[in-house]
């Protein structure tokens, strides 16, 4: 299996005047293509820190990071933004959709970030959509769908240029239990039958069950990281 993220002694300190917070201290860990990784922890523990330092959101205070085998840490702020837009992709708890803007449109976007000719676009957005099972609704916009709608056409967007890894931060926090074992079975089924890489921050446990694996983080620190059918140390 390749690495897609390989991370050693990665350290975030966020600097408060003379002082300094942890966000993460001293992680190391690796992502394998087809994995479906859950992040957990209590409030605080690092797990946004951890997402947005693999997202290229935010750069490490030390520590090294490849992403696909490319030096993220060396990268210009240009470079970064362009893997960003090609090879990740975001999920949020707030869907982050543009409003007064049909679904259709919503999932075309990175694809004109990233260069995609126009006659392209259409085409590939549409696929994503039927993959998810949301073509049908291409022309309702966001104030026309429910939470669950909404969160499927922000998962079609972060596949739509085929990313190497998907990043979602709480992706269930706003939806009710139906909606939420829904979208962790869209997540589970991109997983299985489409081998997208997966990398989910939450902090319920029945949302975290559905990950292949599951790593906590405490003051900073992964206290543990264990594979479904592992028995915990
Ligand atoms: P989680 O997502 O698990 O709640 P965070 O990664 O947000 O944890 O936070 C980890 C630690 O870093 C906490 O102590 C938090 O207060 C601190 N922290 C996070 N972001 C910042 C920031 N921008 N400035 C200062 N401290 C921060
Ligand atoms: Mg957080």
């Amino acid at each position: 299996m390749s690495d897609v993220v390989v991370v050693e002694h990665l350290t975030k300190l966020y600097e408060l005047g003379d002082d300094h917070v942890v966000g993460i201290e001293n992680v190391s860990m690796r992502i394998e293509a087809g994995e479906f990784i859950a992040v957990m922890g209590a409030s605080g523990s690092g797990k946004s820190t951890f997402m947005h330092l693999i997202g290229m959101l935010d750069e490490p205070t030390s520590g090294s990071y490849f992403f696909e085998g490319i030096d993220a840490i060396r990268l210009t702020g240009d470079e970064r933004a362009d893997i960003r837009s090609r090879r990740l992709g975001f999920v949020f708890q707030s869907y982050n959709l543009l409003p007064r803007t049909s679904a259709l449109e919503n999932v075309e976007l990175p694809m004109i970030y990233a260069g995609v000719p126009e006659q392209q676009r259409e085409r590939i957005a549409l696929e994503k959509m039927a993959l998810i099972g949301i073509a049908h609704l291409r022309d309702h916009n966001s104030n026309q769908m429910s939470g669950g709608q909404q969160q499927r056409v922000a998962i079609a967007r972060a596949m739509v240029n085929n990313p190497g890894l998907i990043l979602a931060d709480e992706p269930t926090g706003a939806l009710d239990t139906k909606a939420s074992k829904d979208v962790m079975e869209l997540f589970t089924t991109l997983n299985n039958e489409h081998g997208i890489t997966i990398l989910l921050v939450t902090h319920e446990a029945d949302v975290a069950a559905f990950a292949k694996r599951i790593i906590t983080f405490r003051d900073g620190a992964i206290i543990s990281d264990v594979r479904r059918g592992e028995v915990a140390a």
